[in-house]
């Protein structure tokens, strides 16, 4: 079910996400070329399986042949190169998204996490739930809401009320909106989901459509407030390049329960304050 400001069924929550990086020295691009797998021309990393011939493969190619894409040999039973492997491990690899920018050489074991959160990683469509599969540059994240997610409400100034209709709406609700203050725009989202079984909770959380060095220069205060009570959260903005799931996989954001709730709902309706600042 969908939630009246506008949104979508939530999905799963992504990737975890750790700040790693780290460059070494002396790049080898002969050694390294040898490590291209010949289907995808990602690196072929350890574990490394080769065919009976020898040839190499890269593990996600490997799940989809059923024979060696360089001789047709089998590919199973597998033969672990343990050599190649003492190879790659003291060789430093490119990120993934070097063709976008990225100049960093990582030891592989580090390489999943650092391309997880690198900077050059396409950002995706910003909007809770996995229903749009849109990813692409930054700066094309605004034209995307605006042509594709055109039902978004955007309000303007750093302090508005984000209302949150019908939240007794039964399953996964997201409520969503934009505001748009300090030549930026941030996207509110407050989702509904049960984490525990049988205990529905609400999350609500602020994202910058910018990196997460330019998150780091806001701050966002979200605020019940009615009926002599007064629930308040502070906190940094997420970029939208780490996502609504990680911060609600981590209760980095302002978490109540449905009794909480309904102590500052009217109406099934709940008025959330919104003040972004600079900081
Ligand atoms: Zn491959
Ligand atoms: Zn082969
Ligand atoms: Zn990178
Ligand atoms: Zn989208």
């Amino acid at each position: 079910s969908v939630g009246s400001v506008a949104g979508s069924v939530s999905g799963t929550p992504s990737s975890a996400v750790s700040l790693t990086s780290s460059s070494l020295p002396g790049q080898t691009p002969e050694l390294t070329a040898l490590f291209e797998c010949p289907v995808c021309f990602d690196y072929v990393l350890p574990p490394i399986l080769q065919c009976q011939a020898g040839h190499l493969v890269c593990n996600l190619c490997r799940q989809k042949l059923s024979c060696c894409p360089t001789c047709r040999g089998p590919l199973t039973p597998s033969i672990r190169n343990l050599a190649m492997e003492k190879v790659a491990s003291t060789l430093p690899f490119p990120c993934k998204y070097s063709s976008a920018g990225c100049l960093l050489n990582l030891h592989h074991s580090e390489k999943p996490d650092h391309e997880e959160v690198c900077e050059f990683r396409p950002y995706t469509c910003p909007c809770p739930g996995a229903t749009c599969k849109w990813h692409g540059s930054l700066e094309a994240v605004m034209p995307h809401l605006m042509h594709v997610h055109k039902s978004i409400t955007t309000l303007q100034g750093e302090d508005i009320v984000f209302l949150a209709t019908d939240i007794n709406l039964p399953g996964a609700v997201d409520w969503v909106m934009m505001q748009s203050c300090f030549n930026h725009h941030f996207m509110l989202v407050l989702e509904k989901q049960e984490k525990y079984e049988g205990h529905q909770q609400f999350f609500a959380v602020v994202l910058l459509i910018g990196t997460r060095k330019q998150a780091e220069n806001f701050a966002y205060r979200l605020e019940l407030n009615g009926n002599r009570r007064r629930l308040t959260w502070e906190a940094t903005p997420r970029s939208i390049h780490d996502g609504v799931a990680v911060a609600i996989m981590n209760s980095d954001c302002l978490v109540f329960d449905t009794t909480i709730a309904h102590l500052f709902a009217d109406n099934g309706n709940l008025g959330i304050n919104v003040t972004i600042s600079m900081c």
